[in-house]
């Protein structure tokens, strides 16, 4: 232990990558440690299908992260948005807000790809790997990580971008506020007898929601099942899930023509009680680990990693209190309106009380039908949520 390192980031996933990209050339020595083997993808870097936020885009196109990925962002020109039984469907274009797009879709592998080339070209951020964390101390002007089989590091701040059962988080003896949705996601390629043209589509059913994210000639189908059926769902047949997924999302694209091999992730919403400890601060799903039916989950721990990258530019202690007060302070309204608007979606779209039913017809075509209603979901949605960072105001 001869050095003290300036920023230990625990977790390489998309947040802790980010977050190295967005520390170089800051002045801060760093290290990143990440327990899965360097000859496979660490697990978050898999057949997820992302929708990221315009603001996101120009972050990672900022970081020089974008020119890495192997194909393009499909990008969402048109958002449609709709209930099972309900009368109201809010569909928005960007062109009605003067841009292009509102975001793009990339697969969660490729940018993992994209991130770990950029990365091989950082001089800030050195990455240990396989290395996992074990066990931590504080100390008054450091923080002290044994890794299992390496030995004792020591920084000046350690990020806990180390997921959602964030080993150190549960180390600084910060407790956590849990929810299970009882839902399964299921996710695959589908292809469409029309192919996309653009227009991702959101639907809520009292099952769950359904999502259909443009990728190029197929759509990136995401499915909420509820938990009990999951396994009936998962062993079906190619033909029975098509069948399954048409009955879920109706024929706005036409017959579900295809389906690719599935993937499943249970839900469940975890809550950091709180976001920093002496010489440590939380981030990414570490942080806070929310419902992916409104897309935010990678955009906010994106913006997680930008804030705390600007709150530390000015070569100070970047474990100081002040540093971090500061970083909470600026996390504060993009966090608490993006979990509300995330967790508003997971349980209204569940409930079906008529009073609700109704409420939420209203609601969604008031949306549809009155743009300066729907103007600050599309900001939010964007991500120009609270204080926005500088990285990603690019093309606000
Ligand atoms: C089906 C699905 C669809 C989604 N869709 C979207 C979307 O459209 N848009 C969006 O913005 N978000 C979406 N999300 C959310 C997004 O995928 C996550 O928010 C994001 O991947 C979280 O990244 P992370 O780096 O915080 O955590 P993780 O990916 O969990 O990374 C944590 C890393 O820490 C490492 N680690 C853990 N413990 C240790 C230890 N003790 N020592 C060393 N290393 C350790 C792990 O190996 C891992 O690599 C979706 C999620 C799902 C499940």
């Amino acid at each position: 232990m001869s050095e003290t390192l300036d920023i230990l980031i625990l977790g390489a996933g998309l947040v802790g990558s980010s977050l190295a990209c967005a520390l170089e050339g800051r002045g801060y020595r760093c290290a990143l440690i990440e327990a899965s083997p360097a000859s496979a993808a660490p697990p978050g870097f898999d057949e997820r299908k992302l929708a990221l936020a315009a603001a996101s885009l120009s972050a990672l196109q900022a970081l020089q992260v974008l020119p890495g990925l192997a194909t393009s962002p499909f990008p969402i020109r048109r958002l449609h948005v709709s209930r099972a039984g309900d009368f109201g469907a809010v569909r928005l274009a960007a062109a009605d807000y003067g841009r292009k797009a509102f975001g793009g879709v990339v697969l969660a592998r490729e940018l993992g790809t994209a991130l770990e080339s950029r990365m091989a070209a950082l001089r800030d951020t050195r990455m240990i790997r396989p290395a996992r964390v074990v066990a931590l101390r504080t100390t008054d002007d450091a923080i002290e990580v044994d890794i299992e089989g390496v030995g004792t590091l020591r920084s000046r701040l350690l990020v806990a971008a180390d997921g959602t059962r964030s080993f150190a988080r549960q180390a600084l003896g910060i407790g956590t506020q849990e929810h299970d949705y009882g839902q399964t996601l299921v996710v695959c390629s589908v292809a469409c007898e029309r192919a996309p043209d653009g227009t991702a589509y959101e639907r809520f059913t009292s099952q769950g929601p359904v999502a259909m994210l443009p990728m190029g000639a197929h759509y990136g189908g995401i499915c909420g099942v509820a938990r009990e059926d999951a396994a009936r769902v998962l062993a079906l047949d190619d033909a029975g899930f098509a069948d399954y997924l048409q009955q879920r999302f109706g024929w706005r694209a036409g017959r579900v023509v295809r389906v690719g091999k599935r993937s499943a992730y249970p839900i469940v919403r975890v809550l950091a009680d709180r976001l920093t400890a002496p010489r440590a601060v939380l981030m990414g799903n570490a942080a806070q680990t929310i419902h992916p039916i409104g897309a935010q989950g990678f955009n906010l721990g994106l913006r997680d990693a930008l804030t705390l990258a600007e709150c530390l530019s000015e070569k100070q202690d970047p474990g100081s209190e002040a540093a971090l007060a500061r970083y909470v302070a600026k996390r504060g309204e993009d966090r608490e309106r993006t979990l509300a608007f995330s967790d508003g979606l997971a349980r209204l779209s569940a409930n079906d009380s008529g009073a609700m039913r109704l409420l939420r017809s209203i609601g969604l075509s008031l949306l549809g039908n009155i743009p300066d209603l729907a103007s600050p979901v599309v900001a939010g949605a964007m991500g120009y949520r609270g204080d926005v960072p500088a990285l990603a105001r690019g093309g606000a």
